[in-house]
């Protein structure tokens, strides 16, 4: 039974009015969440960010790539197009608004690819001169062959691309790009990168049983990452609900036996919840919908995210389920919760 079945049943002894009045009253703050909240997102837990408050840049969910394993599920606009996707300004003022949660870092990622928004430059520049916070970009990699692209992120104080496949073959099944985006081209974008920026480079790689995750295809991704020669190199694996159903997880003990293989060693990104020693954030439902509407998350990941009882969290989840604001899903032995 799903926690929020037990739930259900312990709210038993609430009045039929009472319930009603309970879930209008929150139905207004789940809207007011979604109308209000925009652009930003968070401040929410990042493995390797620690609380990490969101800049979404582009709407849902418009990329380049179609990855099997998006935790975003599949590209609905298949896209190369850059272009002011959201008002800069707007998103300066929301962010202006969010600043007093003191995040660790200011993340520009969100609902597809940040480096489609052609203001990005601009936006960087503006972060930078209202707070000291560092920002970092999550970025699939794939336009940093062109140079204005390489130059408009340039003053981000962390980059972090991403490296699925050590070939063009595999990088066609597992990242499904755009038709005018080849492995080579890209490839050569993540070297040349390297070779003019002097912050914080991370590649990220997501291992996936029965593509990547073999000997011989994570040879190929270490001989790229030795070309791109990154500050670190980051292993990561699907652990939230993919695109696509076959692109699965990979065990934890593989993931660091694949580390290995890399020189030097990559990293395996840590389970962030277990290092959560972060202060309070505001708490509520509307923070649960912010972060729903973004990414699924377990019960656990919102808990962990929002310093919030477990307890509580499952009450707010039973009530928003109830309003089917949200719904669940299951991958591997996880329950996911999602807005609808
Ligand atoms: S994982 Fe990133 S790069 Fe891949 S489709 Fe999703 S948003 Fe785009």
């Amino acid at each position: 039974m799903s926690p929020i079945i037990k739930g259900h049943s312990q709210a038993a002894g609430v009045t039929k009015p009472v319930a009603a009045e309970r879930r209008r009253a929150i139905k207004n703050h789940a809207s007011n969440a979604m109308n209000e909240a925009r652009y930003i997102f968070g401040p929410v837990p990042s493995r390797r960010l620690g609380r990490s408050l969101g800049i979404d840049l582009v709407p849902p969910k418009t990329c380049m790539y179609d990855c099997i394993y998006c935790q975003l599920g599949r590209t609905t606009n298949k896209t190369v197009e850059r272009k002011e996707w959201v008002p800069l300004e707007e998103v300066i003022g929301e962010l202006k608004a969010k600043l007093a949660t003191r995040p660790d870092y200011i993340t520009l990622s969100g609902s597809g690819e940040p480096t489609l928004y052609s203001r990005i430059a601009e936006l960087i520049d503006r972060i930078h001169s209202i707070t000291d916070i560092p920002v970092a970009v999550l970025s699939n990699g794939s336009l940093l062959w062109k140079k204005e692209v390489r130059d408009e992120i340039a003053e981000a104080d962390v980059v972090i691309p991403s490296l699925d496949a050590g070939g063009a073959l595999m990088f066609e099944a597992v990242n499904r790009p755009h038709k005018s985006i080849s492995f080579a081209q890209m490839l050569e974008g993540l070297v040349g990168f390297r070779q003019e920026y002097t912050g914080q480079y991370w590649l990220e790689v997501v291992l996936l049983g029965g593509y990547t995750a073999l000997a011989s295809e994570v040879n190929k991704l270490a001989a790229c990452a030795k070309k791109i020669a990154p500050d670190r190199v980051q292993l990561n694996t699907v652990t939230r609900p993919p695109a696509e159903k076959y692109a699965v997880y990979v065990e934890r003990n593989r993931l660091h036996e694949f580390a290995n293989c890399f020189d030097p060693p990559a990293e395996v990104i840590a389970d962030f919840r277990s290092e959560n020693h972060y202060a309070a954030c505001q708490t509520g439902c509307e923070d649960i919908m912010r972060m729903l509407v973004r990414r699924p998350c377990t019960v656990v990941d919102i808990a962990s995210g929002l310093e919030m009882h477990l307890n509580e969290v499952v009450k707010y989840l039973e009530e928003l389920m109830a309003l089917k604001k949200i719904e669940h899903c299951r991958v591997q032995d996880k329950t996911f919760y999602r807005a609808t």
